[in-house]
């Protein structure tokens, strides 16, 4: 089934019942866009996700491991997990390939070939076809450092394109006139991957729906962990985008870019380099279509959900200076007051 084809249409709140219930709620009916699928239908090709990711561990010297772990879905779609103890970051990157070309989601936290050895890994892992590797193109769901330092190991392969990490450049490189409305089309060869504007954890981030899995690639915009907010407005704008979208099609499962949950929903120490009882990568599409209520209900700070956490960290940051500063004042304040009535009782 080809997802989306970009055509958008009026439709009810009510058919939204599981993105939006506050709406639901509230009785108030709201007309919204909706992208419609198209009504040819084929199976997902299956896969699995039955793998223990490495887990890092707690004295990463003591315990050497290999830096990339690489899980064949299926045999045309791969996941690799590049190690907690090489990067905390820990990052998940996508290998989905065409008959024509492959196709790169992100390319993790490590720029140094000797320290994870990326591109020669996903050389390996392409076909050839007319006797040379396939064509690649190296795609990112956001600029964010730790899911771009691996580009200049790519940088000089030929057949390699690697889409730009500006906003301008994504939108240009993928056809958006509209951003971020709108989706774009990757055509791999006999496999189709929508990319959908999914702004809010960063301005430039996207996520992937690739037709011959029915998987969203859904970055740092959905995962197992703190989904850290930049714009909270196009994070929820894009919250709703992306579960009216989920209702329209057979999309499943959603994994992100890193998990930093463990099985009980409880995050990991930030920067910590072994997670032990890792949450399943994937999220479901109930996961998805709680996310737009969890913006309406959210303090602006920090929110715990079942599946991942919401926090705005530069809110979090102001809210520590100012209580900080509160606390300096207090203190100064009262010693002040102390020395006064000290002088008072010597005077
Ligand atoms: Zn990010
Ligand atoms: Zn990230």
């Amino acid at each position: 089934m080809n997802w989306l084809n970009g055509k958008r249409q009026t439709t009810n709140a009510f058919l939204l019942y599981s993105c939006a219930p506050w709406k639901v709620a509230t009785g108030i009916a709201v007309s919204i866009s909706l992208v419609t699928a198209t009504s040819a239908w084929s199976q997902p090709v299956p896969g699995s996700l039955d793998a223990h990711w490495n887990e890092g561990a707690s004295d990463c010297k003591a315990t050497p491991q290999a830096p990339l772990q690489v899980h064949a879905y299926e045999p045309q779609t791969f996941i690799l997990r590049q190690s907690p103890c090489a990067s905390f970051e820990a990052n998940f990157l996508y290998l989905l390939i065409g008959s024509d070309k492959a196709l790169l989601i992100d390319t993790g936290a490590i720029a140094d070939p000797k320290e994870m050895p990326l591109a020669k890994t996903i050389l390996e892992l392409l076909p050839d076809k007319d006797h040379k590797k396939l064509p690649l193109l190296v795609a990112h769901t956001h600029r964010h450092l730790d899911h771009r330092a691996g580009d200049p190991q790519f940088a000089s392969l030929p057949s390699v394109q690697i889409v730009p990490i500006d906003l301008e450049g994504v939108r240009a490189f993928y056809g958006f006139t509209d951003w971020p409305n709108g989706i774009a089309h990757l055509d791999l060869g006999g496999r189709t991957v929508d990319v959908i504007p999914t702004p809010g954890h960063n301005a430039t981030h996207v996520a992937f729906y690739d037709n011959r899995t029915t998987i969203l690639f859904s970055g740092d915009f959905l995962m197992p962990g703190r989904l850290l907010i930049d714009d909270a407005a196009a994070y929820r704008e894009s919250a709703l985008t992306g579960c009216r979208l989920s209702e329209d099609a057979s999309a499943y499962p959603y994994p992100g870019g890193h998990i930093e949950l463990n099985a009980a929903g409880h995050p990991y120490r930030f920067g910590s380099h072994y997670h032990p009882n890792e949450h399943r990568l994937e999220l479901a599409r109930e996961d998805l279509a709680a996310l737009p209520a969890a913006f309406e209900s959210f303090n602006g700070f920090y929110a715990r959900h079942p599946n991942y956490i919401l926090t705005n960290p530069i809110r979090n940051l102001i809210a520590l200076a100012i209580i900080a500063v509160a606390v300096l004042i207090f203190i100064v304040w009262g010693v002040r007051r102390l020395l006064r009535r000290r002088r008072r009782q010597h005077g």
